[in-house]
């Protein structure tokens, strides 16, 4: 899919220039139970309103190891056969681009199949996981206010809450929600929202051996996704959706959907 490389400044200028209209925007998407949940004991030293997260995936850095998938697994508890975040390796051929993700990448890549590697002419690996929407359709269809935005930009569910419906589910343009199948509520990544509460960041990041995975404050000049931020050579998934993506991609080929 052709994607607009004006999308992503665009998405990036509206951050900087409306953050006060995105901070509103996002509280109003909260509801009583989970803001009270979301506010209860913040961390201490933790300010909500004066970040801007964002989180990058340079898609050439990308070896496919799994070591992101398996970390996300072991640090919020995901059933097995679930995933929060994956890896899909993409195989482009003249005839049609081949797409798979065997348990989810977590345990690395076997080698391309050696009929297909003759014909291909590009492959490599793209990271999935929640892009944080800031325009976030899983939040406008909950009946229940259970997936609601946190006041730092985080899109989050609140088991307690969630009522199993799974509309958030259908709702997502980017499939990275399911249901738990041990907890039977809606389930998704969350960037380790309780890790960077505690001034870390989230778990698949600091694994990933060729830093792949970076994650960062926008508003801190000297916070490397700033400065990739202002060279404008990213990409979102899915433009045409105008969610507004926080997982901004660096060498997205056009191909990716
Ligand atoms: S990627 Fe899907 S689950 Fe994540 S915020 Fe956007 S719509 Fe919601
Ligand atoms: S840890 Fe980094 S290099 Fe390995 S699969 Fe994940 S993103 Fe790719």
């Amino acid at each position: 899919m052709k994607q607009p490389e004006t999308n992503g400044r665009r998405v990036f200028l509206s951050k900087l220039l409306g953050g006060g209209v995105a901070a509103a925007g996002a509280l109003m998407g909260l509801r009583a139970p989970a803001l009270a949940k979301v506010l209860e004991g913040p961390d201490e030293g933790f300010d909500p309103g004066e970040h801007d997260y964002v989180f990058v995936v340079d898609i050439q850095k990308c070896i496919g190891c799994g070591n992101c998938v398996r970390a996300c697994g072991i640090e919020n508890n995901v059933p097995e056969g679930q995933f929060r975040t994956w890896i899909e390796r993409y195989v482009v051929t003249h005839e049609g681009v081949h797409v798979d993700s065997p348990e989810g990448g977590m345990n690395g890549f076997e080698a391309i199949d050696p009929a297909l590697r003759e014909q291909a002419i590009n492959a490599f690996f793209v990271p999935k996981l929640c892009n944080h929407c800031a325009e976030a359709p899983c939040v406008q269809v909950c009946p229940v206010g259970a997936t609601f935005t946190s006041p730092e930009g985080f899109v989050l569910v609140d088991p307690e809450h969630c009522i199993g419906c799974g509309y958030c589910i259908q709702a997502c343009p980017y499939g990275v929600r399911f249901m738990n199948k041990e907890r039977r509520v809606a389930d998704k990544c969350t960037w380790c929202y309780h890790r960077i509460r505690r001034g870390q960041q989230p778990a698949c990041v600091t694994v990933c051996p060729t830093g792949s995975r970076s994650f960062g404050d926008t508003r801190d000049e000297n916070d490397p996704v700033a400065q990739i931020l202002k060279d404008d050579q990213w990409d979102v998934l899915k433009p045409g959706m105008h969610t507004q993506c926080q997982v901004l991609y660096v060498g997205l080929p056009r191909v990716v959907v």
